[in-house]
């Protein structure tokens, strides 16, 4: 009752100073009670495609096809992708016209614009730069934390810099030394370590094989359980 005798008095002041209609929407208490939370989300699988499954699809070369949900050891995997590049001459232009044509997961802009207007959230992926940006615009630009590839005059791709070695953990970690309560969601084994790291965390829509090790870990199916987990209590 208090709440809502102070929220009328706000929305009132707001109209008169600004003379537009107010609109004030307190976010969930749970919100409001504990520490300022920060949400870690994971990149492809979660908001966006597996993009090296459309570069696979695009270009016609199957083996491109694996991803951190087949291979646990980031370094193997890119490794093999770099190989398979370079045997079959792809270059970083090719790949960026495929990411240019990728859209967004179904659902995926409203649930993190939802999300980003009730909590902080940023978006801890283990792309690269030189492929991020179409799909940062079309996910109205969230901050994101990811690696970097070196790229020859050419346009091939001879490696990659990672922004630091276990980077989705550690950043994990720093924002928790920052008095931030920290959620974290992903779909693969590189996002464990994040989902150990943080207060809560969950897998969203994770391989059989990640469920059957990790039995403990919560599962989120959809975008609806997924904000209810990652806005929900600390408890
Ligand atoms: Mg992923």
């Amino acid at each position: 009752m208090r709440t809502n005798i102070i929220t009328a008095q706000i929305n009132r002041s707001l109209s008169i100073s600004t003379g537009r209609p107010p609109s004030i929407e307190f976010p969930p208490c749970s919100v409001i009670r504990n520490a300022m939370r920060v949400v870690c989300l994971d990149l492809e699988g979660v908001l966006v495609p597996e993009i090296w499954i459309n570069v696979a699809r695009v270009t016609e070369v199957a083996e491109l096809t694996l991803t951190t949900r087949d291979i646990p050891d980031y370094h193997e995997l890119m490794q093999t992708r770099l190989t398979i590049l370079d045997k079959h001459g792809i270059t970083l232009p090719m790949i960026t016209s495929v990411i240019a044509s990728i859209k967004p997961l179904e659902g995926a802009t409203c649930f993190l614009a939802s999300l980003r207007e009730r909590t902080q959230v940023i978006i801890l992926s283990d792309t690269f730069e030189e492929f991020a940006q179409p799909l940062m615009r079309q996910l109205d630009w969230p901050t994101l934390f990811c690696n970097s590839l070196i790229v020859n005059g050419d346009g091939k791709i001879t490696g990659y810099q990672l922004r630091q070695e276990n980077g989705k953990r550690e950043a994990v970690r720093a924002l928790s030394t920052m008095n931030l309560t920290v959620f974290a969601a992903g779909d693969s084994w590189n996002d464990l370590t994040m989902i150990q790291e943080a207060r809560k965390g969950a897998f969203f829509c994770p391989p059989a094989s990640m469920v059957e090790a990790y039995p403990e870990i919560p599962v989120c199916n959809n975008y609806a359980e997924l904000s209810a987990f990652l806005l929900g209590s600390e408890a």
